[in-house]
């Protein structure tokens, strides 16, 4: 799960980090009020949605040559014309595609003098199993880009779990991102209150990109982004709040609630499988005839007839959607509830695409003969690579 940049950084800030004083706003006309709260002379107005490339990112209503999703103002005037400009229209960044995503809240915050600009993210590294720190020199733009280009600028500096951030950890960091003075002095209890937020919050990512060097010295998280295990949120009723599910997937959302392991692709063939394994193979041997999986929607092990149908709802309300391919293995799973699930759905929200199902394993024979007698136009399969020519030849007929 993601939040917004603006409540990455309150949180932040509750750990000690140094952040500027901003506020959040979801109206034209609290824009000017905003301003007036912060000390000036210089703002930055900031669009706020789950992705980053903002700056460099371009309004598709506003033209190629229209500032970008970051822009700084200077003064109270300038931020109301910034904001009557973002707010409401649509950011096309690297990150969004090409739908891009509405700008549906700013965040004006104070704005920084910047000296430097520095990366910092901290991970979980699976390859020595410990949270790290990623760091550069090379902060403000696109890491991906360095990571390629100059991998010897990124420095990744692994934290032992029982001594937490030690002076050593804290003395690597500085080094390699070249800090001195003030802002060494600052690395003391930043480093250490970001690995704190990290571990306490159950977080996935947090990257700061850029952390400056202000020209007075001192550090300042200029922009977060914040990523929790979606496994781990049951424990963080506070975090859970700062949902925004109008920047989810609303097919994902649907499917979380019915607890069905469900993300969306970019191909045309939506596929419900039961197992992960079972899924991946599904997906490669779509990909092996051609085509693109529009989803990877696994429905587990124990599932009844009603997740199924919803399932199947879920999959078949996608416009992308040009043919189904169910495959399912029964093991715990039986194939008659899929087969029921499956003509529930069916009779309720029709089908408008070929669908084919192969289903094999426990219960195979009762699966079959409901979903023949049930009169849908259904193709059946009789293994995998069947069940795959099947749908391909389907949808390219
Ligand atoms: P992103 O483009 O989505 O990563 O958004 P960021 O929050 O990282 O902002 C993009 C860029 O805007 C930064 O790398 C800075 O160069 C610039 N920027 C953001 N805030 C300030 C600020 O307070 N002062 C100045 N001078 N530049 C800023
Ligand atoms: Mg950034």
């Amino acid at each position: 799960m993601n939040i917004h940049e603006y409540q990455a950084k309150a949180l932040l800030k509750g750990y000690g980090a140094p952040v500027a004083q901003g506020v959040a706003i979801l109206k034209v006309e609290e824009a000017e009020a905003a301003a007036k709260s912060l000390p000036g002379p210089l703002y930055v107005v900031k669009s706020q949605i789950h992705a980053g490339g903002r700056g460099k990112g371009k309004f598709k209503e506003l033209g190629p040559d229209a500032k970008g999703g970051v822009r700084l103002a200077k003064s109270i005037e300038e931020v109301v014309s910034h904001a009557k400009e973002m707010l409401g229209n649509t950011l096309v960044t690297a990150q969004t595609g090409e739908a891009g995503k509405q700008v549906n809240r700013l965040y004006i915050e104070d704005g920084a003098d910047i000296a430097r600009e520095l990366y910092c993210s901290l991970l979980v590294d699976r390859s020595v199993g410990r949270v790290a720190f990623v760091v550069s020199t090379e902060g403000g733009m696109d890491i991906e880009a360095v990571a390629h280009d100059t991998p010897e600028k990124i420095h990744t500096i692994a934290i032992d779990p029982e001594a937490g951030v030690t002076a050593a950890d804290v003395a690597a960091i500085s080094k390699a991102l070249q800090l001195d003075g003030a802002a060494a002095e600052d690395a003391k209890s930043l480093f250490p209150a970001l690995y704190k937020a990290f571990g306490e919050k159950d977080m996935a990512l947090l990257e700061v990109n850029p952390l400056i060097v202000m020209k007075d010295g001192h550090l300042r998280v200029l922009d977060a982004k914040m990523s929790f295990d979606g496994n781990a949120i049951f424990r963080h009723d506070d975090v859970k709040s700062l949902r925004d599910e109008t920047e989810e997937d609303a097919k994902e959302i649907e499917a979380s609630k019915w607890d069905l392991a469900y993300v969306a692709l970019d191909g045309n063939i939506g596929c419900m499988v039961n197992g992960a394994g079972l899924a991946m193979a599904t997906m490669d041997i779509i990909k092996l005839y051609g085509k693109e999986p529009a989803n990877f929607c696994d429905v587990g092990g124990g599932a009844g007839k009603d997740k199924v149908a919803a399932a199947f709802k879920i999959i078949t309300a996608d416009p992308k959607v040009e043919g189904i391919l169910v495959n399912i293995f029964g093991g715990i799973m039986k194939c008659d509830v899929i087969a029921e699930g499956v003509v529930a759905a069916v009779q309720e929200v029709g089908l408008k695409v070929p669908l084919v199902v192969r289903l094999e394993g426990t219960n195979v024979e009762l699966g079959k003969k409901i979903l023949n007698e049930s009169g849908l136009a259904i193709t059946a399969a009789d293994d995998l690579d069947d069940a795959a020519k099947k749908i391909v030849a389907a949808i390219n007929a």
